[in-house]
């Protein structure tokens, strides 16, 4: 029992227990914990209840000053932070009214980001990563989704995995990868789409797979991306080698949802252009609907229909989409707020989407919830009410971090 701690008193516990993962959420259903203790066990959650009564188990306390609300750390399900250089130049242009195109024209783009990303070598880059990841666990949030796709050649793609796996060995945050070789047909390929797919069905899918450097597979299905039957081909692929796939679907155009939906994606993420066809479509399915409010604010574009996708019954889940083009900001907790007062997101819906309902995201079950058995990774912001958190709008973020049972110290 020597192993045990217990971490509080907590002036409210939000456990995010017993909710359903699909369809509208009123605060109501959310479990709190007044004068909460958690009760941890090495990495895990031992027991949550109040502290006064937890406080018999253990002589060993952490105790907590002040007023605190405690949360499960958010889970960020869509990243791309895996890159080296920066797009200011890019973002610049955008704001001077710059097309997409204009920028391409003028050196930059993702072309620009790949360029520099394939420059570097796997350890400086596992640096870079990690330094991300460390950002954003910073912010509370301790498991982060992180895709490759800077790469665009079978090299430099395993160079990316490789440097994730590296940097998830540095950095206390979780890093879980994906592999999104299929970002775009890079400019060096000669051969159609459908060609460069095939490239990466027989000369890295299997490697990966063999390697363990993911598990899952992502398409960027768009418009300057890849179609709707390329992407099926590739994703029907990748799920015959036994990947999970999950599409970037609907952000400018639609057919990406129906296309998730038939290949039984695990998610579709962006659904900015989803019609309300899609979204019954989507709602029906297993997919789960991923929102990306940072790639709305980073080109000034509207946002995904979250209120629709949950009144339809679908579930809601948001991610940051951090990367250095389209989605610089990174902060999840910040958009996800700023999502919820444009979509009319109830507070428990926002906080769901970005912990418990991300958890699903990733075929996580050992997070997003406080209750025994899950990892104790937690986060405490400076506040008696929980709704400060969200009033706050990403102005507040959380104080004191726990990561697997231990306290996230060091430099923001
Ligand atoms: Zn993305």
């Amino acid at each position: 029992m020597h192993k045990l701690k217990l971490i509080g008193p907590f002036a409210q516990a939000v456990t995010m227990d017993n909710l359903p993962v699909k369809g509208p959420l009123s605060d109501d259903r959310l479990e709190i914990i007044d004068h909460a203790g958690i009760l941890v066990n090495g990495e895990m959650i031992e027991a949550i209840g109040a502290f006064r009564e937890l406080k018999s188990l253990t002589p060993k306390i952490e105790p907590v000053e002040g007023d605190f609300v405690v949360l499960p750390g958010m889970i960020d399900v869509h990243t791309h932070l895996c890159w080296s250089g920066s797009r200011a130049k890019d973002y610049a242009m955008r704001l001077s009214g710059s097309s997409y195109l204009e920028i391409a024209r003028q050196g930059g783009g993702i072309w620009s980001t790949v360029t520099k990303t394939r420059e570097v070598g796997m350890e400086e880059l596992a640096g870079l990563t990690a330094l991300h990841a460390n950002r954003l666990l910073h912010q509370g949030t301790t498991t982060v989704e992180v895709k490759s796709g800077y790469g665009l050649n079978a090299d430099s793609e395993r160079k990316i995995l490789n440097a994730i796996r590296k940097a998830n060995e540095i950095t206390k945050n979780d890093l879980i990868p994906t592999c999104l070789a299929a970002h775009i047909k890079p400019k060096d390929f000669e051969g159609s789409a459908r060609e460069y797919l095939n490239y990466l069905i027989q000369d890295l899918l299997p490697g990966i797979k063999a390697e363990k450097l993911s598990h899952r597979v992502d398409i960027y299905v768009d418009e300057g991306a890849f179609n709707i039957q390329d992407a099926l081909y590739y994703l029907n692929a990748a799920k015959a080698l036994g990947f999970d796939v999950v599409v970037h679907a609907d952000q400018f155009k639609p057919g990406g949802a129906q296309l998730a939906v038939e290949v039984g994606a695990l998610s579709a993420d962006h659904l900015e252009a989803s019609s309300d066809e899609d979204i019954a479509l989507l709602a029906r399915s297993k997919v789960i609907p991923v929102a990306l409010p940072g790639a709305s604010l980073g080109l000034g574009a509207g946002f995904a229909p979250a209120r629709k996708l949950l009144n339809t019954g679908a579930p809601l889940v948001i991610a940051s989409d951090w990367n250095p083009g389209s989605a610089p900001m990174g902060n999840l907790l910040m958009q996800a707020a700023i999502l919820g007062i444009y979509e009319k997101l109830t507070m428990a819906e926002t906080l769901a989407a970005i912990t418990c309902r991300a958890a699903s995201a990733l075929r996580l079950t050992d997070r997003g919830v406080l209750k025994p058995g899950m990892l104790a990774d937690f986060i405490a912001f400076p506040c008696g009410d929980y709704r400060e958190i969200l009033y706050n709008q990403g102005g507040m973020g959380p104080e004191i971090i726990w990561k697997r049972g231990r306290l996230v110290t060091g430099k923001r």
